[in-house]
């Protein structure tokens, strides 16, 4: 086990409702949702937050959003989701290891 949540859950140490993972990204569900299809989407590498990252995460950060268009897709919310980062404690991130939620599934 780490200092970190999602570390954890990327290493198999705790578990987690997965649906996606490949070499770069694990995304599971959120463990309280706030929306009918609540979704976590987390880069492997441990980034604290958007405020660290730097140039060599263009790609990354840019399949990951990718990622999150086929993820809403596949789970039949293309017509209208919401991708947020929150970054910092005054922007309400409780988990130091940046993620990119999912949400949608409103009627
Ligand atoms: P943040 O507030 O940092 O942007 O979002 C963290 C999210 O992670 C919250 O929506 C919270 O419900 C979720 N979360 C926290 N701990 C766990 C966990 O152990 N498992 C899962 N699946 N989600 C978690
Ligand atoms: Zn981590």
């Amino acid at each position: 086990m780490s200092d970190c949540i999602f570390c954890d859950i990327i290493n198999k140490e705790s578990p987690a409702d997965v649906v996606y993972e490949d070499n770069k990204f694990i995304v599971f569900k959120d463990i309280k949702p706030s929306a009918p299809v609540h979704l976590l989407l987390v880069p492997k590498e441990h980034i604290p937050s958007i405020n660290y990252l730097t140039e060599e995460h263009k790609e990354m950060m840019g399949e990951l959003i990718l990622l999150a268009k086929k993820i809403a897709k596949e789970q039949g919310i293309e017509e209208g989701y919401k991708l947020a980062f929150n970054t910092g404690r005054k922007g309400g991130q409780l988990v130091d290891h940046i993620h990119l939620h999912l949400m949608g599934g409103w009627e």
